[in-house]
């Protein structure tokens, strides 16, 4: 699989691109104010992007939407429950004291498990409430394989947990959705969060100080 990330300031928050190193088919996970260099670095692989995919609709995963949407004409894919949090996105820089564009809405909501699919690759869409009403923590794996990579948002972090102390924000609710669903997947899963390095489900298993 074809990977990118990118991360500025002043949030540092991570954005994604991935692709199928078959079909040249690929995705962008919350595009932030680093959307210039995710659609350099998919231009540079050659890649049709068929979808925006977003973590959740906090403002740092969700600043570059509305130019990814214009340079790639693709459809917008976000959890029903965060809808309130996207559409008031404006309203949130003014939380932080920032300047946020509003962005464009959301073509299509989530339902279920899916998968959606770009090239040989499937992507998971997992319910993780917790850190916001509608965060969701994204499985890919290419077809006929089990080995997952996973993009949690500001679920689970390297040594760390998401934030519970935003609207929507409920600290058991994370920890549930941590243990339910993110500690399934087996211990040599890579984890890639919304902010910082990646990690894996066997370590922070084993050494996260909010969940051992
Ligand atoms: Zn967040
Ligand atoms: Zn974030």
């Amino acid at each position: 699989m074809i990977l990118e990330h990118r991360a500025v300031g002043p949030f540092f928050k991570n954005g994604f691109v991935l692709g199928c190193e078959e079909t040249r088919e690929g995705v962008i996970i919350d595009p932030g104010d680093e959307v210039e260099e995710l659609l350099a670095a998919a231009e540079q692989h050659r890649l049709s992007i068929k979808t925006i995919l977003l973590t959740h609709a906090h403002l740092d995963h969700v600043t570059g939407v509305g130019k990814a949407k214009q340079a790639l004409g693709v459809p917008i894919w976000l959890h029903q429950a965060d809808n309130i949090l996207y559409e008031h996105v404006v309203q949130q820089g003014q939380m932080f004291g920032i300047h946020v564009d509003p962005q464009p809405p959301v073509d299509a909501f989530y339902d279920g498990e899916g998968p959606l699919r770009f090239g040989r690759y499937d992507v998971r869409v997992f319910h993780t409430p917790g850190h916001c009403p509608g965060g969701v923590c994204l499985a890919v794996n290419k077809e006929g394989e089990q080995k997952a990579t996973l993009f949690v948002g500001d679920t689970l972090f390297a040594g760390s947990i998401g934030r519970t102390d935003l609207p929507g924000g409920d600290a058991d609710t994370l920890l549930r959705s941590i243990r339910d669903v993110l500690f399934r997947f087996p211990d040599d899963t890579v984890v890639w969060s919304g902010h910082g390095e990646p990690t894996t489900i066997g370590r922070e298993r084993r050494t996260n100080p909010f969940l051992i």
